[in-house]
């Protein structure tokens, strides 16, 4: 991997073969929490402002979008994003779902958009999004979505994307391993609360691993900080970010982490 930079996320200036910038690192709730007055939610440090997970990716041939929770429009804007040639869907907790309707402006601009998602996940986008899905959508300026099944690998551009079914409670939820030239850059599970000895052995050694962390206490369906570190002590990645973040862990906590272990935050962008 590149170096870490941070910078305009313009094409023009686009020298990566593949850039992923982080819209998003918070919880279902971001961070800071409504009503909350913690010391993370009234934290000065403006990483401790998370909006709900969600990660965009550039590359040299297209760029898509990784799930488009509630603060998408935010995060669009925030980022300039110019450019989603395809949104893939870990799946449809409302967190990732429901900016859904907001990729309408690059619907338009391509004729329609291409939704990559596994069939449960797209059953309930259907249904949630009914009106954009019917086939007598009479405006133009509506979401168009193009629906893709996902049943194994496929691919944008020239990234691979390989699905990577983990458990988030008691179902199972898609993970992505983006690969180029039959490298394995980075594998983004933001929403785990384990991974198979299977999925393991898939992105061993990946470079990247984006993890559920959500706190230190251990939960339902997230990974807890100590069961991240754990599943990265296994995959070997060079880099490890966390991501799903809670009120209950600031980003000062990163300090304890583990070598080459980050707390993600809002608009880190990685570049490989
Ligand atoms: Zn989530
Ligand atoms: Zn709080
Ligand atoms: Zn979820």
């Amino acid at each position: 991997m590149r170096g870490l930079t941070i910078s305009d996320s313009q094409l023009s200036t686009f020298n990566s073969q593949l850039r992923v910038t982080f819209l998003g690192t918070g919880t279902s709730q971001g961070v800071p929490m409504l009503g909350c007055d913690c010391a993370v939610c009234r934290s000065s440090d403006p990483r401790d402002q998370r909006l709900r997970s969600s990660i965009y990716v550039q590359t040299p041939e297209c760029s898509w979008v990784v799930d488009t929770g509630t603060d998408f429009r935010t995060q669009a804007l925030r980022e300039n994003i110019r450019q989603v040639d395809a949104v893939v869907f870990t799946h449809s907790h409302t967190d990732h779902i429901m900016g859904f309707d907001d990729l309408r402006r690059f619907s338009y601009a391509r004729g329609s958009m291409p939704v990559y998602a596994s069939a449960e996940t797209m059953r309930d986008l259907e249904r949630v999004f009914q009106f954009a899905f019917k086939t007598a959508n009479p405006f133009p300026g509506y979401l168009k979505p193009e629906p893709h099944i996902i049943n194994g690998p496929f691919k944008l551009g020239s990234t691979t994307i390989t699905p990577l079914p983990v458990p988030h409670g008691d179902f199972f939820v898609n993970g992505y391993l983006f690969s180029r030239n039959g490298e394995r850059l980075v594998a983004y599970m933001s929403d785990c609360s384990g991974v198979p000895n299977a999925i393991v052995d898939l992105i061993a050694e990946v470079k990247v691993l984006i993890i559920d962390a959500l706190r230190d206490k251990p939960h339902p369906t997230h990974l807890s900080v100590a069961q991240a570190i754990e599943v990265a002590a296994r995959i070997r990645p060079n880099e490890t970010y966390f991501t799903h973040i809670a009120h209950e862990l600031p980003q000062s906590a990163e300090s304890r982490l583990p070598a080459r272990t980050h707390i993600a935050y809002d608009g880190l962008k990685l570049n490989f």
